[in-house]
């Protein structure tokens, strides 16, 4: 960018000898102070903001975490803070996987480890999050960059390898055994694995590595036509690993390459690949910080708008290894696992009969009984405010009118009736 312009005030320069006539001249050297101007700023680079220590639920303008705070005033999240303490790797920096790396980023998630391969291409400029400046940087690196502009707080990661190799499957292994970001931490090092790759055989990668350390994962993907998408979340031993219910692809005994033919490349659109990583975002947030329901498996069919969702057990005759011992320790922890829950619910049910909701909150907001409702002196919802009457009748008053039994109609008969008499009597 600098030698661009640097280049543009040489040409100016030699412009502005060639120009026989002063005003022209002139208007040239204002030209050259304009790019003189633009070389500073350039230089001086982007305007970061510093880091922040502590959470804060202050309402200021300059505050980035006020409005993520106040998911805790509104009784959303208990603890929001605590996604500091959260790790999260993501496989895969494309269309899903750096739109969700950004999500986190504003969110203030502790660590992110990014891994990709691959590298930015002006092909990808259909996508949301890279800049075509970007373009020849790897994904990584070129996410790393923006990412600790919008966020400094956050600790990020860039791997730029191929996990399906040997050596790139041990690396990726021992980067999520590192434990040096939170020494405490059971398992492994990281919280959730996000996984945001098009393709099979990384799916198995991840699949393989999560079953193996025992970690909880989420797959993502959207497909070929760029019109449908999906995420699902894994947990070893409790729900199907990615190997337990194979995809149609290798059921059907098909290689997945040989259906990637030359120079035929799969369509992709920045909306379902923005409505997937907004999905998988939203459910990791929910399992990190504990809130609402973690879907299971959530499908997203956009040409009828159609979210599918179901429940997947694992499979008994896995062809993993490592997943049939995570399902044999998940049977073995069953009675220690309902005992948990069990004195989990008990202990709910003391606290709400001990503080009954809403009993005070600062908004003087109380929950009253349908039934119990005094409508007494309270004006109804079709009200008008004082000194405007209505032209036309309402609603309910015209059917009020129609209603057997009702005055009205009382009347009507007593007079019809009456014209029959007299009819009669002449
Ligand atoms: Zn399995």
């Amino acid at each position: 960018m600098e030698v661009e312009l640097k280049d543009i005030i040489d040409d100016l320069d030699s412009l502005k000898r060639s120009l026989p006539d002063p005003f022209l001249q002139a208007s040239v050297l204002q030209l050259r102070l304009r790019v003189e101007n633009l070389t500073r700023m350039a230089k001086s680079g982007p305007v970061g903001r510093p880091k922040v220590k502590d959470m804060s639920a202050e309402v200021v303008d300059s505050n980035p975490y006020s409005r993520l705070m106040a998911l805790q005033r509104m009784g959303i999240v208990e603890n929001y803070e605590r996604i500091r303490d959260f790790s999260v790797a993501i496989v895969g920096v494309g269309g899903v996987g750096s739109v969700a790396a950004e999500m986190l980023t504003r969110c203030g998630i502790g660590r992110l480890l990014l891994y990709d391969y691959d590298k930015v291409e002006l092909a990808n400029m259909n996508r949301l999050f890279f800049r075509p400046e970007q373009a020849g940087m790897t994904k990584t690196d070129a996410a790393v960059q923006t990412l600790s502009d919008i966020n400094p707080d956050v600790v990020l990661e860039s791997y730029t390898f191929n996990i399906t190799t040997v050596q790139g499957f041990e690396t990726f292994m021992s980067s999520l055994r590192n434990k040096s970001f939170c020494p405490s931490k059971e398992g492994s090092g990281v919280d959730l694995v996000l996984s945001c790759v098009d393709n099979y055989e990384a799916r198995m990668a991840v699949n393989q590595a999560c079953n193996e350390l025992n970690q909880t994962w989420m797959e993502s993907g959207v497909s070929e036509d760029a019109v449908s998408g999906h995420i699902q979340l894994l947990i070893p031993g409790e729900t199907a690993c990615f190997a337990c219910a194979p995809p149609l692809v290798v059921a059907s005994g098909v290689d997945e390459r040989t259906l990637k033919r030359e120079g035929v490349c799969a369509a992709s659109l920045p909306t379902t690949m923005g409505v997937v990583a907004g999905l998988l975002v939203q459910n990791t947030l929910k399992f990190l910080l504990n809130f609402g329901n973690v879907s299971p498996y959530l499908g997203y069919n956009s040409l009828k708008d159609f979210f599918p969702t179901m429940e997947m057990k694992p499979n008994p005759q896995c062809s993993n290894a490592a997943c049939l011992e995570r399902q044999k320790e998940y049977v073995l922890a069953k009675p220690a696992r309902d005992a948990a829950a069990k004195a989990k619910m008990e202990a709910e049910m003391s606290s709400i009969t001990e503080c009954p909701l809403h009993d005070d909150n600062e908004w003087n907001i109380s929950v009253v009984d349908d039934n119990e409702v005094d409508t007494a002196g309270v004006p109804s919802a079709d009200a008008l405010p004082e000194g405007l009457t209505r032209e036309l009748p309402s609603a309910d008053e015209f059917e009020k009118s129609l209603l057997p039994g009702t005055d009205a109609s009382v009347d009507d008969l007593e007079n019809l009736r009456r014209q029959l008499e007299a009819l009669n009597a002449d």
